[in-house]
């Protein structure tokens, strides 16, 4: 059995105030479990887990997720294990010995959330004063320390103008970093957030272009974007091979697909959950009739696109990606297929449709 890569938010507390946050409504909602919850899933479930990186909330506040990424570490370290954070890591860290060690043995790489270059907006847009400082420092200590890191930044359409990429990727340069872009999903139930926030077919398509001619794209794990611009074989692992932990044990297919209908099925408070987990809905849905009708050279692997993308735009798998060039009636795409060589160099990578970038070597 194929082992799983496993997204975990231990806790719901968090200490910026994102207006796009995927998690903010879940994470009011839900109540959380306990050190001890976390460590009998592990015990009865790690030979199940190749990868578990922590997300959602901000999970450095808490003291238990020390304690935990050490006993992860300790019994059972062919758990590669990854974090996500705003860059508090280094405030929990700098001044505390036991604290920096056990990040040091117990976490492998790291991603840091920057999503302007610009400290004023990056400040304004998570909702605190020294969040940009913060950032910046936990990707310094992560270069001085030799550790993976990369910074994550959610694109829309403020996030993908030509001057924040390219500060970007000189924030990333000084600190031997790769940039990774996940593109915004309408996760929120303000109707007005998601439409501030989903970036326009256009936008996309033109970043992408920019970035492959002056950067490079390290991997597009994107089943719709991977196999237009690349010709690597892109599959969507969404709740086949990569789920979602929420803060209190509920277990969901993808970080972006948290509603109710995904909620309650199963909690990693049931004995050996890991045997039970079925999403039958992944397994191999049925390629969109529109894809089949469209003479798409790709149909073959795309296959309608992401599974999250279709759900939260269209509420089914039976329509293809909004990010199509078919949908979006930009056939030329389709000659502007292009090789790029890929590796696979992150926990991110394969774990959430997302996309990799690097600065060109001198
Ligand atoms: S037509 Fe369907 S299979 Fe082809 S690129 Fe678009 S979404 Fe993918």
């Amino acid at each position: 059995m194929e082992k799983y890569n496993v997204g975990w938010g231990l806790t719901n507390l968090c200490n910026m105030n994102c207006e796009f946050c995927y998690s903010k409504q879940t994470r009011k909602e839900t109540s959380e479990l306990s050190i001890t919850d976390w460590k009998k899933f592990i015990d009865e479930n790690y030979d199940k887990i190749q990868t578990i990186n922590y997300g959602t909330g901000e999970n450095t506040i808490l003291d238990e997720f020390f304690e935990f990424i050490h006993y992860v570490r300790t019994n059972y370290p062919e758990i590669t294990q990854s974090l996500t954070t705003n860059g508090y890591l280094y405030e929990r860290v700098k001044n505390n010995k036991k604290l920096y060690d056990i990040y040091k043995s117990s976490i492998d790489e790291v991603d840091v959330s920057l999503d302007f270059a610009d400290k004023e907006k990056h400040n304004k847009f998570r909702g605190g004063r020294f969040v940009y400082d913060w950032a910046i420092n936990t990707l310094k200590m992560l270069n001085k320390d030799g550790k993976k890191s990369t910074i994550v930044f959610v694109g829309f359409e403020e996030t993908m103008k030509k001057e924040n990429i390219d500060a970007l990727f000189k924030i990333a340069k000084e600190n031997n970093a790769l940039l990774r872009l996940n593109i915004y999903r309408p996760v929120n139930k303000i109707k007005e957030v998601n439409d501030r926030y989903i970036v326009s077919y256009e936008t996309l398509i033109n970043t992408l272009e920019y970035i492959a001619e002056n950067y490079s794209v390290v991997s597009l794990n994107d089943v719709l974007f991977g196999n237009m611009y690349t010709n690597n074989k892109e599959v969507d692992n969404t709740g086949v091979n990569s789920i979602r932990i929420l803060p209190n044990g509920d277990i969901c297919p993808s970080t972006y697909l948290i509603s109710d209908e995904y909620r309650n099925k199963y909690n990693i408070k049931t004995p050996n959950v890991m045997n039970k987990i079925d999403f039958p809905n992944f397994k191999e849905p049925p390629i969109p009739e529109e894809c089949l009708n469209s003479n798409c050279s790709i149909v073959d692997i795309c296959k309608g696109g992401v599974y999250d993308r279709r759900l939260l735009w269209n509420n089914t798998l039976e329509k293809r990606d909004p990010y199509c060039p078919f949908e979006n009636n930009d056939t030329d795409q389709k000659e502007k297929i292009k090789t790029l060589k890929r590796k696979r160099v992150s926990v991110h990578d394969g774990y959430l449709p997302t996309m990799f970038f690097k600065n060109k070597e001198n």
